[in-house]
């Protein structure tokens, strides 16, 4: 039943049109996949319209060959060629009631056309935009292109209808899309009708929405998303300028869509964003127009929600990432389920998918974007196979996750765990520098099973060969975990690193509670977010900290996660010296020997303890125990041996929590010999 403080949550609304069944809104997002992967994407968004969201959106669509954002691999409606696959899309997103979306976008500025070779047009002329400084520019729209430019958006509309979609969503904000462009003096300095003021700036999107009203707007809502504010104070589109567009232009669009001004700063991760960051930016400006109202803010609380509705500052609760993490946010809390809601913990690994070129993957959800490729559903499991018990060595993401699953299918499950606590790394690093929100990998699945009765878990656990072979599961699944090395060894150095005296730490020992004092050198060859943590965490503790690595920017990966800049400000903040493109060659008494990464040319620095900041280590002994005791498993009643994780081999949180779950899939499941795990789509030939 639902509880009655959230009832205001599922309050039907208008937008358009139309009428959206209640205020669960998943804005859009991208997903790595793509128009490269039709059917899995519309898979997914089918997912999302059972798990009860009341409107569906795709990804970024580019809606002409024109403006293009290779290698990012978003929506295609270039031509009629590609409404078949939007279709499957809007078709799944209507299966259980919901409205379904699709965002149109014009990159301009921060279009390279790298695909289609056309030479970007812009608002203004200049270079293009992008993460990777592309030696590209952008000349100006003139007055034909702009006219042709409002003509291409008729027939993106008038294919989008096509398509069978309900909704438009013109894209305005992050930075991306024509519509901001045009808005924002960073980027429109034409001295044209269309530039200038306020009034000229938004003369090109009351043009566009006017032509597709007239062309579509009898059966389709058109929405518009548009920045909250740029960050870049009066040179840009700031929070108090887009009052101002908002009130001179309030019945304009169906709905206000209404998102920050960087991706970054929209999509922030919870170590630099609160839930509901977007508050302030966005409280009042529903009164300046009579249309309805959707902000986003990472939420996952249905307080917050409901609280965020009954206050008057949004009609519609705006999800991208939780949806990811849980696409069943809204049937769990209609049903009052809230404590079943799998949060999203803000890591932004699900944005590293659309950075890569991967498919995206969701720490907290292991089956998003493998709901067609593997027939995986984010709330269900396939039936049990024949066998029936299933001992799990290790209770971290892998094993948590595993031993969840497996209960799901109907196995009897140990969880064997030799530390005090459920969690693993993650019951560690939930204590480092902003990185509390991460304790929901384990909050969740540790609640979870305590709902199981099929599931028994043992704490102060270590459990050897001869345990294994003495207790009789039928199963064993290894999920031990990795250690982080002292030694240096990870890119830079393939043999460890020499030493003659300098004390090192790593992050385990920091993780565990030890603590340098003085001059501390952190090298960081791994990257990702520990190395920039653990500089925070010294700093704090009241260190002089540098650090160095070979890497041309601090924690260089977190770059795929839009925490790059907001690290290295904060370490930058915390007074923690940086020193890039440098590696180090040797460890001494008192003092590290550097060398430029590009000239060897050497230096010491002086420190009193390095933090060694490299890579991991599996913690695979007790598998390769059982393995090599295979002879004895027969007799021990044992059918499988699995290692999984960072035991297998040390990933991200999220490549074990996905182990973990492929793991409980597969038990019992036939060999598939040399076929592929997954199902992919290729293309047809043309003529
Ligand atoms: P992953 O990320 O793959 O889940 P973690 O390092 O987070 O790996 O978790 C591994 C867990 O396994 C740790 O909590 C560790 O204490 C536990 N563990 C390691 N060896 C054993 C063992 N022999 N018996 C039981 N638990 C173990
Ligand atoms: Fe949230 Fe991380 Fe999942 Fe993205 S990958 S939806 S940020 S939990």
């Amino acid at each position: 039943m639902t509880d009655p403080r959230h009832e205001i949550l599922f309050t039907p609304l208008a937008i358009g049109p139309h009428v959206a069944k209640n205020r669960f809104y998943q804005v859009p997002h991208c997903n790595g996949g793509g128009y490269r992967d039709p059917s899995a994407v519309a898979a997914m968004r089918g997912v999302k319209a059972e798990g009860g969201w009341g409107v569906i959106f795709t990804e970024q669509t580019e809606m002409h060959h024109s403006s293009e954002i290779t290698p990012f691999i978003e929506q295609r409606l270039w031509e009629d060629q590609d409404i078949p696959a939007l279709r499957k899309m809007s078709e799944a997103m209507k299966t259980h009631g919901a409205l379904a979306g699709i965002q149109l976008a014009y990159s301009g500025i921060n279009g390279p056309n790298f695909y289609s070779r056309e030479v970007p047009m812009a608002v203004s002329p200049g270079p293009i935009r992008t993460f990777t400084n592309d030696p590209v520019q952008a000349r100006a729209l003139d007055k034909a292109d702009i006219r042709n430019l409002r003509r291409w958006f008729v027939n993106a509309a008038r294919r989008s209808k096509l398509a069978g979609f309900d909704l438009i969503c013109l894209y305005g904000a992050h930075g991306f899309g024509i519509f901001q462009h045009f808005l924002s003096r960073a980027t429109n300095q034409r001295g044209d009708e269309y530039g200038g003021s306020l009034e000229n700036r938004s003369r090109f999107v009351r043009e566009v929405i006017g032509d597709m009203r007239d062309a579509v707007g009898d059966c389709m809502a058109l929405t518009l998303r548009v920045s909250l504010d740029e960050t870049i104070g009066d040179l840009g589109f700031s929070n108090a300028e887009l009052r101002d567009f908002i009130g001179m232009n309030g019945d304009l669009p169906d709905l206000w869509d209404l998102a920050h001004g960087t991706w970054e700063e929209c999509s922030g991760p919870s170590r630099f964003k609160e839930e509901a960051a977007q508050e302030e930016l966005v409280r009042g400006i529903r009164e300046l127009t009579s249309r309805p109202v959707v902000g986003v803010g990472r939420f996952t609380s249905p307080d917050v929600m409901a609280r965020l509705v009954r206050q008057g500052t949004l009609d519609f609760i705006g999800c991208a990432r939780p949806s990811i993490a849980d696409p069943f946010l809204p049937v769990k809390v209609q049903e009052g389920r809230s404590e079943d809601i799998r949060e999203c913990i803000g890591c932004n690994i699900c944005v590293s998918g659309d950075m890569t070129g991967g498919i995206s993957r969701c720490t907290q959800n292991p089956s998003f974007m493998e709901e067609w490729r593997k027939g995986w559903h984010p709330e269900r499991m396939n039936p049990k196979g024949e066998s029936q018990s299933v001992l799990v060595v290790g209770a971290g993401p892998a094993g948590l996750e595993a031993a969840r699953a497996l209960s799901l299918r109907g196995y009897d499950v140990a969880l064997a765990e030799a530390g005090d606590a459920l969690g693993g790394r993650v019951a560690r690093e939930r204590l480092l520098p902003g990185l509390s929100a991460w304790g929901r990998v384990a909050d969740y699945r540790i609640y979870q099973l305590s709902q199981r009765a099929n599931v028994e878990t043992y704490l102060q656990s270590r459990l050897t060969v001869e345990d294994i072979l003495s207790f009789g599961f039928q199963n064993v699944c290894i999920a031990t975990g990795s250690q982080w090395r002292a030694d240096g060894v990870a890119r830079m150095h393939v043999a460890p690193v020499p030493n003659t005296g300098m004390p090192v730490l790593t992050p385990d020992d920091l993780m565990a509670g030890q603590r340098p004092t003085g001059r501390v050198v952190l090298f960081d060859d791994d990257h990702y977010y520990m190395g920039g943590v653990l500089a925070e965490l010294c700093a704090r503790a009241g260190c002089e900290v540098t650090l160095v690595t070979p890497a041309a920017f601090v924690s260089d990966w977190s770059r795929n996660t839009l925490e790059q800049g907001a690290i290295h400000r904060r370490l930058a903040a915390a007074g923690v010296k940086i020193v890039l493109n440098t590696g180090i060659t040797a460890l001494e008494a008192g003092a590290v020997v550097t060398a430029c990464a590009y000239t060897g040319a050497e230096a010491r620095l002086e420190a009193d303890t390095v933090v060694m900041v490299a890579s991991r280590t599996s913690d695979d002994a007790l598998y390769q125990g059982l393995m090599a005791r295979q002879a004895d498993w027969a007799d021990a009643g044992i059918r499988s041996v699995k290692v999984i994780g960072d035991a297998a081999a040390p990933g991200p949180i999220a490549w074990a929590t996905y182990a973990g779950h492929r793991y409980a899939r597969e038990v019992d499941m036939a060999e598939i010999g040399d076929a592929l795990p997954f199902r992919r789509e290729v293309v047809a030939l043309q003529g």
